[in-house]
């Protein structure tokens, strides 16, 4: 079977190995010159298994094994052990397993939580404010909801309660997110996956009689412009097409005339990450989420943290129109500086907050629930690997492994829709039922952020 992979981020790229590994031909496409260089180049990489159903926790909880064994997920060696002087080495992302604390806010059910983490069977500890301060010198552990402008006052009002979290000592974040997606493409492309950079795909072309995919038009990509160019017309032939495209997907979709019967609607959302040096004695420590305050955090290498934000309801949302993504504008703004470092500052008050924003500049490709669309579509031949809502990075290993079989499955006949499709953990006892991936799933009830 010959499968046209739309997309070489760090989704796409995984996808592309397992599908090379189960004995497909595939093609991969992307306008950009490498693998890696779209949303996921700016991705914290943040790992964790705080999600709202059990599925997705599974996700998490399965990719972070893989993520453990990397090098042999990538190409079955441990080589660095092997030779660690030899300057022939290949780079390698890895993972940096610190452990992860969610701070106590409403919008998320520690009950809940220890639930899911329970049946997964992923330690965690639930930390009191007592603990919390200890675990975490230096924090101030007001309890804060609901979030508030950084420019009012009540914003600097004092707590008059605290707060805990619950603490897992697995997690962190992976070392370089557009190495870990280009170790991917390395991969697939030496185990006999094909990479075609600077092509865009253009349109999407069905058979008139069966109305399944039979292939796609690609042009020549200009990606200092942005411009299609006129040179490089080819059409590829393929059994199947896979959109791994990230917040271009509403794009591919409309190609493919995809999209009528989906319950959960997708829309690209701006977001921002500043970085500051990391206050004395803070951190390194865990990873921390806190929708208290209404950001996340994590540690970086050379003394870094950066500063995310979890969306909070009274700050303008950036969201973009699908055809308007390649003008969004990559330079950072003041406002979402001061409000994600001021935020940080109420936490940890000895933050020093720099005169000049620094950081990146990214697109969510956002599902109405915040979970991402692992699925087939009515559009034969046609599968989504999309809505990955800005909480799918960490996933990327896993994903490969489950789009792989759906694909497998739903081809050989497997009727997903009705009968959903269960994949199997390799790392873990568990499986994970994929309809709750589904396209026309009942929508999710989660925090309504970037938390999932
Ligand atoms: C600022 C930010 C922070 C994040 N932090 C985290 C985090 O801490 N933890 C976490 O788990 N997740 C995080 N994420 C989310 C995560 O990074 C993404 O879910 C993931 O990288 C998406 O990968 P992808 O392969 O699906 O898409 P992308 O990396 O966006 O790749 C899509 C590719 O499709 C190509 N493409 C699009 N249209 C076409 C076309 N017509 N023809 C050819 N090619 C095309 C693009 O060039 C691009 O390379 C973050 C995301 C952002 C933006």
């Amino acid at each position: 079977m010959h499968v046209i992979v739309i997309g070489a981020g760090v989704i796409g790229s995984s996808i592309a190995l397992q599908l090379t590994r189960a004995g497909n031909k595939v093609t991969v496409i992307d306008r950009n010159p490498a693998a890696g260089l779209g949303s996921t180049s700016a991705s914290s990489a943040v790992v964790r298994f705080n999600y709202s159903t059990f599925d997705a926790v599974m996700l998490a909880w399965e990719s972070y094994f893989l993520w453990k064994q990397w090098q042999s997920l990538i190409d079955g060696t441990d080589s660095y052990s092997k030779n660690p002087k030899s300057d022939s080495q290949p780079h390698y992302a890895h993972l940096e397993d610190r452990g992860y604390v969610m701070l106590d806010v409403p919008v998320l059910s520690n009950e809940k939580t220890m639930n899911l983490f329970d049946k997964a069977n992923i330690p965690y500890e639930i930390w009191d404010s007592q603990t919390l301060k200890v675990r975490m010198p230096g924090i101030d552990a007001g309890k804060y909801w609901p979030n508030k402008p950084v420019k009012s006052d009540e914003f600097w009002q004092e707590a008059t309660e605290e707060l805990g979290g619950i603490y897992s000592p697995a997690g962190g974040y992976v070392s370089d997110p557009l190495l870990a997606a280009q170790n991917l493409a390395s991969a697939a492309n030496r185990e006999g996956a094909s990479f075609r950079y600077r092509k865009v795909v253009t349109k999407i072309e069905k058979d008139l009689t069966s109305a399944r995919v039979s292939g796609v038009e690609i042009f020549d990509f200009d990606n200092q412009t942005k411009d299609v160019l006129t040179s490089g017309y080819e059409f590829i032939a393929a059994d199947v097409i896979v959109n791994v495209s990230g917040p271009w997907s509403t794009l591919i979709n409309r190609m493919a005339g995809a999209g009528g019967d989906f319950t959960v609607e997708l829309k690209p959302l701006r977001a921002e990450v500043h970085q500051i040096s990391t206050p004395k004695d803070i951190l390194p420590g865990p990873i921390m989420g806190d929708l208290d305050l209404g950001t996340y955090v994590r540690s970086g290498p050379g003394g870094i943290t950066l500063i995310g934000g979890t969306e909070p309801e009274c700050d303008r949302m950036d969201w973009v129109e699908p055809e308007k993504i390649d003008e969004v504008n990559m330079t950072r703004t003041v406002e979402v500086f001061e409000s994600q470092t001021y935020r940080f500052a109420r936490r940890f008050s000895a933050a020093q907050i720099p005169s000049t924003p620094v950081g990146v500049v990214g697109v969510y490709d956002v599902s109405s629930d915040w979970t991402p669309i692992y699925d087939k579509t009515d559009v034969p031949g046609f599968y989504v690997a999309i809505g990955t809502s800005g909480n799918q990075f960490k996933n990327a290993p896993g994903v490969g492994f489950i789009m792989a079989h759906l694909i497998q499955a739903v081809e050989s006949g497997a009727d997903h829709d009705n009968q959903p499709v269960v994949y199997k953990c390799l790392k873990t006892t568990h499986s994970i039922n994929l309809g709750t991936f589904s396209r026309k799933r009942e929508r999710n009830t989660t925090s309504g952020t970037v938390m999932g």
